[in-house]
């Protein structure tokens, strides 16, 4: 199946931060694969700007670097020149006036404008106020924001104002890269391009749903960073939060950026606040490797590297289906997976019939990462003679082999949501109510923990998480899906 690449319209792309790790590791990368696929113009210039003082032939060189390190390209590449041809280099420091003209001399007429901030979110205010007085930025131009969107309620609603002094809500692209897998924008097709599962897709039918992102990796490299947030902050109010919507809403009565958010948004304002009994906090423990406490250079750390709750979305569609969540550094295998698991049939009509083999409730399995893909579990018969026997079979479906060999070059997240923020489709991106809602619902639940003093339960590196975790759904009559790649 060959993809079909439709090139957008010229842009400016100023990338804030075009000195730091993630412009390095991913923006610069990424365009340069779409420069390669041919979705980004002739016509498209991208200006990096920082402090670091350099003129364009360096960025270009240190650009040309990260793209073979990050990027997977060899030196010789033929379109690695042509691409750095696009790009420029302006020294700004967001909280001075040097450099804002200079900038504004670049921009051109006719041609999209959007301002990446792949800054720390402290600068967030200082740029867009010094894009507004230096007249770089108009009503059509778009500002690409970073995570973390806040820490708590308080500060996510301060950015949002600061940003709104000078932008429109519709001007404002809050990145989620989540949002931009190619697995996670399917989870919307496969409920809302198939007639199959909406009628299942309710508590009558689904007995409760897994969702799991689990890592292999502890936090050495960024532990102070890591330490400042835990597994609740950096994955969970944003990333699961987004999975979790996209299970749990409504159909939008379009594929429109507002119809789709407003859907997130009132599952968000749904989810019932999660009791203390009902989450379980872990951190992973020395073995061999240091540990958590070493990793984040705190001995006295009360963090999380790994978190399981068992969530509640309270309206007529789930009420009686618990979701629950678990996230975790240092675990057995990298993996991110949803698992929805049905009821049982209400009757069976093989039990009396000396049928074998236990009836199994089917499943449906979301396979994010890696080997992108669904699993969906059914009875069967076993073949061959000897009476009835049930067994249960996996209906596998992996995208790369039903697709053919271009859907393993899927695009990465990054990739398709900067092509989304030149097309102005905000789809993929989160609005600042659902950001302020999924903190309001997160806020309580950090505070009872600060106010408690307890300690995560430890666990071991390469396992499953604490044994507390398994009692979270021991006590439902249920089980956590086993964690493997
Ligand atoms: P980083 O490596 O520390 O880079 C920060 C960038 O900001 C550098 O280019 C730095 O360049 C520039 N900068 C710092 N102070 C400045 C100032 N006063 N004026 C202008 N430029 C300034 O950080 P990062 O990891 O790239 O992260 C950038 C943002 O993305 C952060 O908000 C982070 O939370 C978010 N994020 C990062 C990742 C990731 O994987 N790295 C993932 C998700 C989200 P100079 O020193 O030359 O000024």
């Amino acid at each position: 199946m060959v993809s079909r690449v439709i090139p957008v319209e010229d842009f400016d792309l100023v990338i804030f931060g075009a000195t730091g790790d993630l412009a390095r590791r991913k923006i610069l990368p990424g365009l340069y694969r779409r420069f390669v696929s041919g979705q980004m113009p002739d016509g498209a210039q991208i200006i990096g700007a920082a402090r670091t003082d350099q003129d364009d032939a360096a960025f270009q060189a240190e650009t040309r670097a990260a793209i073979i390190e990050f990027g997977k390209v060899t030196e010789g590449d033929a379109d690695l020149d042509r691409f750095l041809k696009h790009l420029h280099y302006v020294a700004i420091d967001a909280k001075g006036e040097g450099g804002w003209k200079e900038l504004k001399s670049k921009m051109r007429e006719g041609v999209v404008h959007a301002f990446y901030f792949s800054v720390a979110p402290s600068l967030f205010g200082d740029i867009a106020e010094r894009l507004a007085k230096h007249d770089i930025a108009d009503d059509d131009s778009r500002i690409v924001v970073e995570k973390p969107f806040g820490r708590d309620l308080e500060s996510a609603r301060a950015l949002n104002k600061v940003l709104s002094q000078h932008f429109d809500e519709q001007q404002i692209y809050r990145i989620d890269h989540y949002l931009g897998k190619e697995t996670v924008q399917n989870l919307m097709a496969v409920r809302f391009a198939n007639i199959l599962f909406e009628p299942l897709w309710n508590a009558q039918y689904i007995d409760h749903v897994q969702i799991t992102v689990a890592e292999t990796v502890g936090v050495g490299g960024r532990g102070s960073y890591y330490d400042n947030s835990g597994a609740i902050r950096d994955m969970v109010q944003n990333h699961m939060m987004q999975l979790l919507c996209l299970i749990a809403m409504e159909p939008p009565y379009h594929f429109d950026p507002d119809a789709v958010r407003d859907e997130k948004l009132k599952v968000i304002r749904a989810l019932e606040p999660v009791a203390p009994t009902e989450i379980v906090r872990g951190q992973y423990q020395a073995n061999g490797e240091p540990g958590y406490l070493e990793d984040a250079e705190n001995p006295q750390s009360r963090t999380e590297s790994y978190i399981a709750m068992k969530v509640r979305v309270s309206n007529w569609r789930w009420q009686g289906t618990p979701f629950y969540l678990r996230t975790g550094k240092k675990l057995r295998a990298r993996t991110s997976e949803i698992a929805i698991t049905f009821k049982e049939p209400p009757h069976s009509i093989f039990e009396d019939a000396g049928a074998a083999g236990e009836p199994k409730a089917n499943e449906l399995i979301i396979r994010l990462q890696p080997n992108e893909g669904m699993d969906l579990k059914v009875m069967i018969k076993e073949p061959g003679p000897g009476g009835m026997r049930l067994v249960q079979v996996p209906l596998d479906m992996t995208f790369a082999d039903a697709l053919g060999p271009d859907a393993a070059d899927v695009t990465d997240a990054y990739e398709r949501l900067i092509m989304d923020v030149i097309r102005g489709n905000q789809t993929l991106f989160m609005r600042g109510d659902e950001v302020e809602a999924a903190w309001a619902w997160t806020d309580p639940i950090i505070q009872a923990w600060d106010e408690g003093k307890a300690r995560p339960e430890p666990y071991d590196p390469g396992s499953s998480g604490p044994d507390e975790a398994l009692g979270l759904m021991h006590r439902d009559g249920r089980r956590w899906r086993e964690i493997r790649s």
